[in-house]
């Protein structure tokens, strides 16, 4: 069973992450409305003594899904058994994360899309009933037994909502978009964290983190350890201005917050002068999965500016153009659509 509770992803890369991780309301920042609807439905559950309604989080990677679920649990003074889809490989699993829930627990399903029909069939009538229908046996002889399971709350997160089959997104109460942060909140993520970590950054420098972190705190934190590193070598007592902007030009972190990856995708489109991109084929150009530049790559670039999404494909805006200190294409050239 030790499956269930998924430590391992946190020993591995996120120990430290972990320690900065807020674990009430006063210190998660921003997603203001997530935060303000949440606490009443969390309150009013609580006064009627019942179990939170079953809750869905979507939006790219590091904008604090999991961190949310924690708070969950932590409001509701509840348990809470951490988990990702891809290790709920059998029905079997599931049923036993299932049983040997408690009443009032938390079960918290990270990448929740990638779970197979057959473990979804299974979570339906536990989600909706509380109760798991297991067939024993095979052919005119099988059985279902019934099994009544606590209440519990579900938590799902996902970065691709548009994969949730329809069955299981209505099953959720509640589901909430995560947005990007601004370049104000991030710089104060960046400031209590560094509080924590006994290291502290000044506004104008954590401004600068902020406002290159592709609106995401878990880069934020990231980079705010890197620069924290250039800090203690040079034995400076507080992260300054100067010593960030060293570190993050020593890093190769661009001003707009662009990795490498957003660099390529950005030339990319933008070496079609105007025609649209396919999605597999902008995948196939930059050797990833189309699954990781829908979810990672593209989200931050859209909201941004930087990206057109047509029926067509991908095409590059205006912004895309000057980012990349080109000449914006005319339409005399023969190639805006
Ligand atoms: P996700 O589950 O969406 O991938 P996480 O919840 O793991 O993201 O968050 C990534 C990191 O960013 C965590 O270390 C968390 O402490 C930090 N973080 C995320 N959202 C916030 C927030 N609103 N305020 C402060 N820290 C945050």
């Amino acid at each position: 069973m030790e499956r269930i509770v998924e430590v391992e992803r946190f020993e591995v890369d996120e120990v430290n992450e972990n320690t900065l991780r807020p674990d009430g309301w006063d210190d998660y920042i921003g997603q203001t409305q997530i935060k303000k609807n949440l606490s009443v439905f969390i309150e009013a559950s609580k006064k009627r003594e019942e179990s939170l309604d079953h809750v869905l989080f979507y939006g790219p990677p590091g904008l604090g899904k999991t961190t949310l679920a924690l708070i969950i649990a932590n409001e509701m003074d509840a348990n809470v058994k951490v988990t990702a889809a891809p290790m709920i490989e059998k029905s079997g699993d599931l049923a036993a994360i299932l049983t040997n829930l408690e009443e009032g627990d938390i079960l918290f399903i990270d990448e929740i899309h990638r779970l197979s029909p057959a473990v979804e069939e299974i979570l339906y009538p536990s989600m909706e009933d509380f109760r798991l229908d297991i067939i024993i046996g095979s052919g005119p002889a099988a059985q279902t037994v019934k099994i009544d399971l606590p209440r519990f709350t579900l938590i799902g997160a996902t970065t691709r909502a548009g994969m949730l089959s329809n069955p299981l997104r209505d099953r959720f109460g509640m589901n909430f978009r995560m947005e990007f942060y601004s370049t104000e909140e991030l710089a104060k993520i960046v400031i209590q964290a560094s509080v924590k970590l006994n290291k502290e950054i000044l506004h104008d420098a954590a401004i600068e983190i902020a406002q290159r972190s592709r609106g995401t705190p878990r880069i934020a934190l990231r980079l705010l350890k890197r620069v924290r590193d250039f800090a203690d070598v040079a034995d400076e007592q507080h992260i300054h201005h100067e010593r960030t902007l060293y570190a993050l030009n020593e890093l190769g972190i661009n001003t707009n917050g662009f990795d490498e990856m957003d660099m390529r995708f950005l030339r990319l489109i933008a070496a079609t002068k105007g025609r649209a991109l396919g999605l597999s084929t902008i995948a196939a150009a930059l050797s990833e999965d189309e699954g990781t530049v829908e979810d990672v790559v593209e989200p931050y670039l859209l909201a941004n500016g930087f990206l057109e999404r047509t029926a067509r494909g991908r095409i590059a805006t205006t912004k895309t153009y000057e980012v990349l200190q080109l000449q914006v294409p005319t339409s005399d050239q023969g190639v805006i659509e």
